[in-house]
């Protein structure tokens, strides 16, 4: 009998270790964005210059807008910007599109990883109908393809050199840190590059090695 009940509390003692080194040594996993949800609109007309105001909501835990991928599939056709502000039951994602150039687009956003990811929304930019610019007409068939330069006409105009304000001044953040680095090393090879507004406003400080 003596003997069982030693039998027992070894056993005890065995499974309580297991069970601290199986808690302890597990890594904490760390889910960021837990659902991104459909965009409630999926199809927009624009015309160039015109801006688009789209938004979603994502659930998840200290999300910033480095964990998220904007999928677009012309980027040359929007000035895009986007931001992520933390709410009281989740973040509210918002993209702002300027139409640079007619055609039908279409962008969808996501993690990093690809996993979770929002519906595909459509956007058709119109030429816009009122724009007179001297710019050669697309619809002249005698228009050379490759106009010769005017060499004698070409005066260096220098753009004026305007100080970096704060929203162009490039930055390097990471996924989960909490700092922004200009040095792209500094942040590591998970940097994702980005403006210094932008690191400002969701509450990143500037890293002290490299700032
Ligand atoms: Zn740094």
């Amino acid at each position: 009998m003596k003997k069982f009940k030693v039998y027992i509390v070894f056993s005890i003692i065995f499974i309580f270790i297991i069970n601290m080194l199986m808690t302890g040594c597990a890594p904490e996993e760390e889910i960021k964005i837990k659902k991104i949800n459909n965009f409630y609109k999926t199809n927009y007309k624009c015309e160039i210059d015109d801006k688009i105001t789209i938004e979603t909501t994502i659930s998840g835990d200290n999300i910033q807008f480095s964990d998220i991928s904007l999928h677009l599939s012309d980027k040359t056709a929007f000035d895009v910007d986007y931001n992520i502000v933390e709410g009281y039951v989740y973040y509210t994602f918002t993209v702002v599109f300027i139409a640079k150039k007619s055609g039908k687009y279409n962008f969808y956003i996501s993690n990093l990883d690809n996993s979770i990811s929002s519906n595909t929304v459509n956007i058709e930019v119109l030429e816009n109908p009122n724009q007179e610019d001297n710019s050669p007409s697309q619809n002249e068939p005698n228009q050379p393809s490759n106009p010769e330069p005017d060499s004698s006409e070409k005066t260096e105009t220098k753009p004026t050199p305007n100080t970096p304000s704060e929203t162009s001044i490039i930055v390097y953040t990471t996924p989960t840190g909490k700092k922004y680095h200009y040095n792209k090393s500094c942040a590591g090879k998970n940097a994702i590059q980005s403006t210094k507004e932008k690191a400002v406003n969701i509450g990143l400080t500037p890293c002290k090695k490299c700032c």
